[in-house]
Parts: structure tokens; sequence; C-alpha cells
């Protein structure tokens, strides 16, 4: 039968540890975690020392930690803290820290530094230590999209043309059936895509107003996209730096290239490729949006509005070879001379 886990956590003396003359390498931060996940014992790591260290000199935080639940057991779950109680346990939440002074890591309480050593210093190795963390996550993401880029890098450049001329062509629409129309046609249109038109009923309130019903003419496809749209085009345009086109070219040797960027231009880069990211998200989002809405099925649903008898703000569209006719008020009879928008095959596939 499995006996459950019980560590010793009071040391009998205090232990030297492992001399660094150097910040200790990544592999020993890593073998320290697994230390941690199976024993929940800090101060029984074998480089670790349990003296007291100096309070001149601020540590260098290479890790923070938390000891694993499956070994709380009140009192008897935390860990003695060299700064301040080396006999007995204390902490719950630490961090491993290696010392400049004498070349030893040890691991201490988290809160434990602040007042231990002078001035706001261990403030500053908090401070550090963080904007490290967030160096690493954004390094870690960069390495993991890099392959991502070119593919996008591209992309970017296919939807902004057609999104380009989708737009352009939404706005000619717009402008024929007039803005004024199309603002008051977007209220009727629900989330859903189901256009209604206000029509009286016919009876009155019990106050002698006329009841408004709303009336449903039919689904509007990519209805969203007949507003906005020019903030996702500019925000297409706008361009990126260097270093994301070379991280997108660069193939094998991706790690290198990673490791000369700058703390600052690591970050950067990875803020610039999350932009990238949502921007082609975004963009492609309205590109199929438009798609629909610049169909003959949408654009009928839209005539059918625009041609009711109780619409404040009439117009009309008429589906013609390659495109549509359009206009404001009443659909004339013959459609000679009217307004002719091209919808290019491509446009008319959904
Ligand atoms: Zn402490």
């Amino acid at each position: 039968m499995a006996r459950p886990v019980r560590v010793e956590r009071v040391l009998d003396e205090l232990r030297r540890g492992r001399r660094f003359r150097e910040r200790p390498a990544q592999k020993h931060v890593e073998a320290f975690i697994r230390h941690i996940a199976e024993t929940g014992a800090p101060h029984l790591w074998p480089l670790i020392s349990t003296t007291t260290p100096s309070s001149i000199t601020p540590p260098i935080l290479l890790q923070k930690f938390r000891l694993p639940d499956r070994f709380r057991n009140g009192l008897q779950s935390r860990a003695p803290c060299p700064i301040c109680c080396p006999f007995s346990p204390k902490y719950e939440s630490g961090y491993l820290a290696w010392h400049p002074d004498d070349g030893l890591i040890r691991a201490i309480g988290h809160e434990c530094g602040r007042e231990f050593f002078e001035g706001d210093s261990f403030s500053d190795s908090v401070n550090l230590y963080e904007a490290e963390q967030v160096e690493r996550a954004e390094r870690d993401f960069l390495l993991a999209s890099c392959h991502k880029l070119s593919r996008l890098l591209v992309e970017r450049w296919v939807i902004r043309i057609e999104l380009c001329a989708r737009l352009r062509t939404r706005d000619e629409l717009v402008a024929s059936l007039t803005k004024k129309a199309v603002h008051r046609l977007t209220r009727s249109l629900a989330s859903n895509g189901t256009l209604t038109i206000d029509v009286n009923s016919g009876s009155k309130d019990h106050q002698g107003r006329a009841v408004i019903e709303k009336r449903v003419l039919g689904q509007v496809s990519g209805g969203k996209s007949l507003v906005g749209g020019a903030d996702i085009l500019l925000a297409l345009e706008r361009p990126f730096s260097e270093i994301v086109d070379d991280l997108s070219i660069v193939r094998d040797d991706r790690t290198g290239l990673l490791e000369k960027l700058t703390p600052r231009e690591a970050i950067n880069a990875a803020q610039e490729i999350r932009r990238l990211f949502k921007v082609v998200e975004e963009a492609s989002a309205l590109n199929d949006e438009l798609r629909n809405l610049l169909t003959i099925e949408s654009l009928a649903v839209l005539s059918r509005w625009g041609q009711h008898k109780e619409c404040p703000h009439p117009f009309w569209i008429a589906n013609s070879e390659g495109g549509v006719h359009l206009g404001k008020g009443i659909k004339p009879i013959r459609l000679t001379g009217t307004k002719f928008i091209c919808l290019p095959l491509n446009f008319r596939t959904a």
C-alpha cells in the first residue's frame, strides 16, 4: 500500500549548497522545479544553501514557486526560510534566488526580502524578475509563431486587395441608395440578419396612437458590413518592422535570430505579430461579410425594404447582367441610363 507523502521539513543543520560564480543556468532552475513538484521541500534540494544571506546585495531571482497543494498540511506543509526562519516552517510561496555576494542559491519566502535587503533593492529584484518573465514569454511566443509569419504576410496583401475592391463597391452602393436610407435600414436589421420594416397595423393603442408592427422581409447575409470597415483597411495597410520581415524569411536559424534581439526588440516584435494576427483575422471576417452582402440574394432583400410602400427612404436595386442597376426613389420602368454597379464574378459567389 502506498504510504502518504511525508517529507522532512525541518533541518538539523545549515547546508552550504553549491557555489555558482555566474548566474546558474536554466537547467538548474528546471531541476529545482522538478524537485519541488516531487517533494514539496525546497530546502532539501541538493544544490541549495540554507544559510542566511548577506543583506547588502539583493539576490537575482531565478524562479517564483509555490509548494504543491498535495503536500499541504498546515504548518508541516511550509518550508523554512533562510532569511527569517532557517529551522522552522515558514512559507508556501517563494523565490529561488541566486546571491551574487557568495554565489549561493537559496529558496526564500516571497515577501521576506522586502524588509531584509537594503532600501528598495529587493523590489528592484522582483521588478527585474517580472520583466524577465514577460520577455521570456514573448520570446517563446515569437518562436512558436515565426513559422506562420510568411503565410500571414501574404494573406494580409491578398485580403487587402479583395477588401479594397469590395469596400469600394459597397461605398458606391451606399452612395447610390443614399447614406440616409442605409442608416435607417441598418436600424431595422437584427444582428442575426433578419430585416424588418415598420408597418402601420391600422389599429390604435389605448392612448389613441397608431400601433406599429414589424414585418419580416427576409434575411440579409453580411448585413454588418453595410457600414464601417475603413479602420480595418487602414490597420491592414499599416507597415510592419524589418524584424517581423526578417523573422518571416529566415528558416533554419530562427532561434539564433531571436537570441540576437534585445529585450525591447523582442517584446515589440511580439506585439507587432499579435497585431498582425488580429488584423488579418478581423479583415478576413469583414471580407467574408462583404462577400455575402454583395450577392444578388442579399441585395434583393435590401431592395424589398427600399421598395416597400411604408419605406421612409425608398430605393431600388435590380439584378442585371454582371451586376445591379440601382437608385433612390421608385424603380423606373426602363433601366437604361440608371446607375449600374458591377459585381465581379467572384463577388457573386457566396
Ligand atoms: Zn522568510
